[in-house]
């Protein structure tokens, strides 16, 4: 018998008034999997992604985390279960340092209190890279070390699936090239990666399955490189005619 997906969604629809920005979509993630999602501008990525975190309910389909039905769970219930995101555009509360807001999000997340959330947090900071910036406040650091802190915050919620929704937007490419290696790490360690990005070539060094999205629907998917050569994908991801 084989496990259940980490993440399984069934025919997803969700509508905002006459228009529907995810028409049907089913979707899954196997335990352990890098999964990319591409697809242009409105083509219901980040509205799937709110539908799988439970930002939002769905107007039908139904999601499954690893074989249990969590369709109708709030999205900080889906959090507790294991299932955490990050965001297009960072949010830190800036005034507090690095480590205050790894620490805020351990509590949030129902987690360790006291020492024990102290060290932690430390762990976390130096999963991620930013042990040396613990003390400084977040509204003081650069753009890759917030897309560090982003992800930081999602570990805090010991998941087994991560969503990072375009977290290599607006990253150099030396950035992205360290971000790249923060996200295979999670990889590796065996965490389920969906991964909604822009930036193919940074997608593509880490995930190994691609799918495309456009219009609300699922256009293709499976091996990235056949995704991308599919003549239907080309068409609505790079406007070619
Ligand atoms: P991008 O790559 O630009 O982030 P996307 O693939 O993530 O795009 P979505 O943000 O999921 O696309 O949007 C899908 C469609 O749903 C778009 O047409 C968008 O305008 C619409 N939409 C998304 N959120 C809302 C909302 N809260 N109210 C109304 N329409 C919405």
């Amino acid at each position: 018998p084989h496990a259940p997906p980490a993440l399984l969604a069934d025919h997803l629809v969700k509508r905002y008034g006459s228009l529907k920005a995810l028409d049907s979509v089913s979707f899954q993630a196997s335990e352990g999997e890098a999964v990319g999602v591409v697809g242009p501008n409105g083509a219901g990525k980040t509205t799937l992604f709110g539908a799988l975190a439970g930002t939002f309910p769905v107007n039908s389909g139904s999601i499954q985390f690893r074989g249990t039905e969590i369709t109708g769970m709030s999205a900080q219930e889906r959090n507790m279960m294991g299932i955490a995101r990050t965001y297009q555009v960072p949010r830190p509360f800036r005034g507090m340092t690095i480590f205050e807001n790894v620490l805020v999000a351990l509590r949030a997340g129902g987690g360790a209190e006291g020492a024990v959330a102290v060290e932690q947090a430390a762990e976390l900071l130096e999963r991620t890279g930013l042990l040396p910036l613990a003390n400084t406040p977040a509204g003081a650091v650069g753009l890759l070390d917030l897309k560090r802190l982003e992800v930081a915050r999602a570990l805090a919620t010991r998941p087994q699936v991560i969503l990072l929704d375009e977290i290599g937007g607006g990253l150099t490419e030396a950035e992205l090239v360290k971000l790249i290696a923060l996200i295979r790490g999670l990889s590796e360690a065996g965490l389920t990666i969906v991964w909604i990005e822009h930036i193919l070539h940074a997608l593509l060094k880490v995930v190994t399955r691609l799918v495309c999205m456009a219009e609300g629907r699922v256009l293709a998917e499976g091996d990235p490189q056949e995704v991308m050569a599919d003549p239907a994908v080309r068409s609505a991801y790079f406007g070619a005619d």
